[in-house]
């Protein structure tokens, strides 16, 4: 049985002053320059958003920065089980589990940090997450901060959202 080879069709032979694609640079300089000559023409009307005084309303589905979620009594539902931590591509949460003084709930976050610095935003910690107790859904992108220790997020400003 002989197997068919697939013919592969070879662009056409360029011509040398096509090789130089000196007429495709020129047109796409005339695009860019054309929208650069139309928006300083008509700049009232470009849609501008005096982030971060002013912030857009974001789709329901947008993951957000994270928050914990809490128990009815204010404490944080999550049982310091580290599938969150283990689940992170980028390594950029840190747990520290401590005993709870609640026989039902076992262990939780004495320490529970997510470095957004190193967060790709994925999801992947709210979907391995077993008790629902962390969400992407504030709606917030990372605000811009002045330092790195400012977009580490400890526990308690996780669980202030
Ligand atoms: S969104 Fe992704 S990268 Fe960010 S903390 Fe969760 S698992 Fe890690
Ligand atoms: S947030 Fe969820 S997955 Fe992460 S440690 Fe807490 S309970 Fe486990």
């Amino acid at each position: 049985m002989t197997i068919g080879v697939k013919k592969v069709a070879r662009p056409e032979q360029m011509s040398f002053g096509e090789s130089l694609y000196l007429l495709e640079i020129m047109k796409g300089l005339a695009v860019t320059m054309g929208h650069f000559l139309h928006n300083i023409a008509h700049n009232k009307e470009i849609p501008t958003i005096e982030y971060p005084e002013v912030r857009r309303t974001m789709p329901a589905r947008f993951r957000g920065c994270h928050r914990l979620m809490k128990r009815p009594d204010g404490s944080p539902r999550c049982v310091a089980c580290y599938m969150c931590a283990t689940a992170c591509p980028a390594k950029c949460i840190t747990i520290v589990a401590g005993e709870s003084p609640d026989p039902a709930v076992e262990k939780y976050p004495v320490r529970f940090d997510i470095d957004m610095l190193r967060c790709v935003f994925c999801g992947q910690c709210v979907e391995a997450c077993p008790c629902d107790a962390i969400r992407m859904d504030t709606g917030w992108h990372t605000p811009p901060e002045d330092t790195r220790e400012k977009l580490i997020y400890m526990i308690d400003k996780l669980l202030e959202k």
